[in-house]
């Protein structure tokens, strides 16, 4: 059987050059009718084509005949103690990614992946384990997105139905911190943010949504220079070259001075900050010379310093500090007047924590419950 393009893969300039080279020119494809396909697909969640009533029934025919409109399926989730869930999805090919959404005081977030895998190999990370399988194509990240959507409005949570999209969104805010290294699939991710962005789209405003990278200098620049809007952060993680490269071996490639000063360049909107990811491992990263040149170190750079205990992966040999030596850190930065906030980690019963996830031990949990279910 032939496969057929998933509508999910393009944003609307995209979707445009598809259909004009699928179907051909002759259909009345103004930006008006593109919009009102995204409105369909997005606002209203028709997965069929001809739902669509206010488009041509030519248009209708002739879309089905080519695209089709399908999500990653949920196959297992997991809850956590803290309000937090954990999702495995699975894609087309049989592949697994997770997605995880992160309850927090005020609001709802959702974590979502861009790899299956990931290629960098950071040596306190468990996904650096798996290697990288492949990269997700657009519909396979904002499919995580509108599926985790979906989940939540079908089992009633907070009073939201389905029927009513707009009523409430089930999480306000999205971070590309699950599986992967987003810039490493730059294009389909800037295309992701422009789905995300797009006010036919999902419509999130580029203020809630967070692209968290290893460092891939020509990558963030590209990023930078895209209409796609969302905010930067940084996995840093180190303040010296060696314990860098030693922690993460992308540093050898795109050492801490270039990253620096390319962030210092980077467009930033007024009153916007870069996001500095630090991930405190104890004995590794956290002395008082780090604590010092830290501050130093993003001179000259808008930034909000999130400092991250490290949520431990058993065999990995790396441990987080003290609980009070985390505070102690944040202290000595807000004192010198650095913005700086902790993570507390979620999710930890369920290792949906950050640099937790790996498909294999979800699969694991899920054989186990169907075995004691059966
Ligand atoms: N690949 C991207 C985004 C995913 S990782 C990146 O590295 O930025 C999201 C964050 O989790 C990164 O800042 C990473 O440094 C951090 N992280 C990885 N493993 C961790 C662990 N075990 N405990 C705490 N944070 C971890
Ligand atoms: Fe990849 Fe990020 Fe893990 Fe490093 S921390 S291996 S870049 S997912």
């Amino acid at each position: 059987m032939e496969t057929k393009f998933n509508l999910l893969d393009y944003d609307q300039d995209g979707l445009k050059e598809v259909i004009k080279s699928v179907i051909g020119d002759s259909l009345d494809l103004t930006p008006y009718r593109l919009r009102q396909i995204f409105q369909w697909v997005y606002r209203r969640r028709v997965k069929d084509f001809s739902s669509m009533t206010d488009i041509s029934k030519k248009l209708r025919e002739a879309l089905a005949e080519s695209f089709e409109i399908t999500l990653p399926e949920i196959i297992f989730s997991q809850n956590s103690v803290d309000g937090s869930r954990k999702y495995l999805l699975k894609l087309k090919d049989g592949s697994e990614v997770e997605s995880v959404l992160i309850c927090q005081p005020t609001r709802f977030t959702l974590c979502v992946s861009s790899q299956v895998g990931c290629a960098i190999g950071c040596k306190f990370c468990r996904t650096a384990q798996m290697g990288l399988k492949r990269n997700l194509k657009v519909s396979e990240i904002i499919g995580q997105v509108m599926a985790v959507q979906e989940d939540v409005w079908s089992r009633g949570e907070r009073g939201i139905t389905f029927d009513d999209p707009e009523a409430q969104a089930p999480f306000q805010n999205i971070v590309f911190m699950g599986m992967g290294e987003p810039l490493h699939n730059k294009d389909s991710v800037i295309s992701t943010v422009k789905i995300l962005n797009d006010e036919h789209g999902l419509n999130f405003s580029g203020r809630k949504i967070t692209v968290s990278t290893s460092g891939l200098i020509p990558a963030i620049k590209e990023f930078g220079e895209s209409s796609a809007r969302a905010n930067l952060a940084i996995s840093l993680n180190a303040t010296t070259d060696e314990v860098r490269t030693e922690i993460m071996p992308i540093n050898k490639r795109w050492p801490l001075e270039d990253l620096l000063e390319t962030l210092r360049q980077f467009p930033l909107k007024a009153g916007r900050r870069i996001t500095f990811e630090y991930v405190l491992l104890a004995g590794v990263n956290d002395t008082d010379e780090d604590m010092k040149r830290l501050p130093v170190l993003l001179r000259g750079i808008p930034a909000k310093i999130n400092l991250i205990p490290y949520n431990s992966n058993s065999g990995l040999g790396y441990y987080p500090p003290e609980a009070e030596r985390v505070q102690i850190w944040q202290k000595t930065l807000l004192s010198k007047g650095m913005n700086s906030t902790i993570r507390w980690s979620k999710g930890m019963d369920i290792s949906a924590a950050c640099g937790q996830l790996a498909t294999e031990s979800m699969r694991a949990k899920k054989k186990l419950e169907q075995a004691l279910a059966a």
